[in-house]
């Protein structure tokens, strides 16, 4: 197997992920390289059905990669994706390849997903827009947050209230008039 893309002078040795999961990790990085070829074949012949997906979850503080990575089979440049919209890490992956970058702790973030048969998924692009929707919604509130202050209780009250009410648009018109 190729060297650690972050290691140039280690080698990536075989080892096994959630008990009998064929991967290659770095003994001085502790980053690991996960095939989804590989990932598939374990789901097969664990027979993982699909389960509802849970969230990625960080369990302690995790180093991220910022800088561009190259996949150690192909050489190209690994593409970055979020896993949530909570953490703020990235993996990296090839598609060429089918190749996946973790670095130390990061697959503790994804393994329940990995268990529940979504790991592809995250390099799919609902997921991905899901993640994108998610952050600009947190961002949203953060502006408005920021614009009200101490008022923002009160308008998301009543902006619940306002959304469900059945004569909304009708509510809607009101608001704006001075006299009722
Ligand atoms: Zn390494
Ligand atoms: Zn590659």
């Amino acid at each position: 197997m190729a060297s650690c893309p972050k290691c140039p002078n280690s080698e990536l040795r075989h080892t096994l992920l959630m008990d009998d999961l064929p991967a290659y990790g770095c003994s001085s990085c502790d980053g690991l390289l996960l095939s989804l070829m590989m990932y598939r074949h374990w789901q097969e012949m664990e027979s993982v059905h699909f389960s509802e997906s849970p969230t990625a979850v960080l369990t302690a503080m995790v180093a991220d990669t910022h800088e561009p990575i190259k996949c150690p089979r192909c050489r190209s440049l690994m593409t970055k994706y979020r896993i949530s919209a909570e953490i703020p890490n990235r993996v990296e992956y090839c598609a060429h390849c089918e190749d996946i970058w973790f670095d130390p702790g990061e697959w503790k973030c994804v393994e329940a997903i990995a268990r529940s048969g979504h790991l592809a998924e995250i390099f799919g692009q609902p997921w991905q827009r899901q993640i994108h929707r998610k952050i600009s919604e947190e961002m949203e509130t953060q502006r408005l947050k920021e614009l009200l202050g101490a008022d923002y209780g009160k308008f998301a009250e009543f902006r619940q209230w306002f959304l469900s009410h059945p004569n909304r648009s009708r509510l809607l018109a009101l608001l704006s008039r001075k006299r009722i």
